[in-house]
């Protein structure tokens, strides 16, 4: 199988080739140029399985001149070993009569981003052989806070890679600081910016276009590379799990062979939501996918009016993942839903990038209309969403969480439709704890790590064992820089 350009689909890759690239060369995004049909009985196959042997069963199709034994090691690296801290690794949890919770946050570092991050390194280590790559690539963040960790923890003492770590000085919690300056491994590098997360990005963006940095770096044997949401070895590994969660809900017998399910999954740069397509495509009987925002609600504008419009006030919410007015995959749907019509794709960018805006054409709207659903809840909202889950179900959620549960409640009510639905969560409350105790009804807050001995104390739950064990770590990263100097630390930290 070829993967193509959303904007040219005469360019074509290996999966090999897409996963070390990233980005399609004329900027566009890799995607499978058709995708793998599961067989009639597959989902009856999988039922039985372990994670990891669905991942092998779900991925292997995609990943043509990788071996099965080779898919199947991988797995077990990412997801095995007591990495995730339960051995279903991604669990669904009833939590009502046909609700039920997809758990994405049992991974080494508490949120979803897990499940792709373990998985890309190994991919990405392998393509290089696979591409007769002799250098080592070295990965470069800037992050708001959970990439970074997640990012650092999956690439942790991978061969043939390295990793630097970007973070806003004053931009990120304790708690993601602290995670990040003990993270651990012999290939990773940390670094503070001063300024905010805009400062931290930049500085990074302009690292990526250094020519002369390129150039001194490719002399001691590195070269640079991303691992953003675009790159299509973090896609891969999130459709693994939609796939999961149906199989688990036949085993338990919620659902029947054959029947659908509704998704409704917290949004932001539309990488998770656009999976559950992917696996709908392929077969599994998913009924809507339903889009939740918080308030930067250009996603559910756009999958109403069918005009996409970034010329809009941006909004900090407490639930920081999701504060994002440009989500980057939903070109690949856009690919999709237009037949491949990579110069309508193209243009459509093109407008964006110009204007801020583009309106996709009636029929393209239609046919979002008859796959998304979509909505959005804004903090005060979200905060009731918690403190009501935690009375009614004593089930503990974080705000993005949240925002998933709110959506789901207004579709329900708006249309009727009482499809069995399964809720996207996508991280640890204990991620967010003082949002959470806040919503809980604590006014008396703790500092620092103590937020997260608060919350296990008020819920009776105990805290995810990486988290509570942050306090008793080493500090190993200290270093500071100014956007300017960023330069010089990558070249300190690749001597
Ligand atoms: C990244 C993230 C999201 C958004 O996921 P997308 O794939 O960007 O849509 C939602 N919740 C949490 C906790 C996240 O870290």
């Amino acid at each position: 199988m070829y993967y193509v350009s959303t904007r040219n689909k005469a360019d074509r890759s290996t999966a090999a080739q897409a996963i070390a690239q990233g980005l399609a060369r004329d900027g566009g995004l890799l995607v499978p140029e058709v995708l793998p049909n599961l067989s009639k009985n597959a989902l009856g196959t999988m039922r039985d399985m372990t994670y990891q042997q669905r991942a092998l069963y779900v991925m292997g199709p995609y990943l043509d001149g990788f071996t099965s034994s080779e898919v199947s090691a991988f797995a077990g690296k990412a997801y095995g070993g007591g990495k995730f801290d339960v051995k279903e690794v991604a669990p669904v949890r009833r939590v009502d009569g046909n609700t039920h919770c997809l758990e994405l946050w049992h991974g080494p570092t508490c949120a979803f981003k897990d499940m792709a991050l373990q998985m890309l390194p190994h991919l990405l280590s392998a393509s290089l052989v696979k591409n007769q790559e002799g250098k080592t690539v070295c990965i470069l963040v800037a992050t708001s806070g959970d990439t970074g960790k997640a990012a650092l923890e999956g690439f942790k003492d991978v061969e043939r890679t390295r990793i630097l770590v970007f973070y806003p000085k004053n931009g990120v919690s304790a708690v993601q600081q602290l995670q990040m300056t003990t993270q651990e491994g012999g290939n990773v590098g940390v670094c503070s910016v001063s300024g905010n997360f805009d400062d931290a990005q930049t500085g990074v963006k302009q690292l990526f276009s250094d020519a002369a940095l390129r150039e001194q770096l490719a002399e001691r044997g590195f070269f640079l590379s991303s691992a953003n949401s675009i790159n299509w070895g973090r896609v891969l590994p999130q459709i693994v799990y939609y796939v999961s969660a149906y199989c688990d809900l036949l085993r338990s017998e919620a659902i029947q062979s054959g029947e659908k399910i509704n998704v409704c999954v917290p949004t932001g740069n539309f990488g998770n939501i656009l999976a559950a397509y992917y696996a709908r495509e392929m077969g599994v009987p998913i009924g809507r996918l339903i889009c939740a925002s918080n308030a930067n609600n250009v996603l559910t504008d756009f999958l109403r009016t069918g005009i996409y419009d970034r010329n809009r006030t941006f909004y900090n919410t407490i639930s920081p993942s999701m504060d994002i007015l440009i989500s980057s995959n939903l070109e690949r749907l856009l690919f999709s839903l237009t037949g491949q019509d990579d110069a309508q794709v193209k243009d459509y960018m093109a407008q964006l990038n110009k204007r801020g805006q583009y309106h996709v054409e009636e029929k393209l709207r239609t046919r979002m209309e008859k796959l998304f659903s979509a909505g959005f809840c804004g903090d005060a909202q979200t905060k009731a969403v918690i403190g009501r889950m935690w009375k009614q179900h004593r089930y503990l959620v974080d705000p993005h969480t949240a925002v998933a549960f709110d959506v789901l409640e207004q579709y329900r009510r708006e249309s009727g439709d009482e499809t069995p639905a399964v809720v996207v969560s996508t991280a640890s409350p204990f991620k967010f704890c003082d949002s959470v105790l806040e919503a809980l009804g604590e006014t008396r807050l703790a500092q620092g790590t103590g937020l997260i001995d608060q919350l296990a104390q008020v819920t009776g739950i105990a805290a995810p064992a990486a988290l509570s064990a942050l306090k008793d770590k080493q500090v190993r990263f200290t270093q500071n820089t100014e956007k300017e100097h960023m330069v010089d630390q990558v070249l300190e930290m690749l001597r």
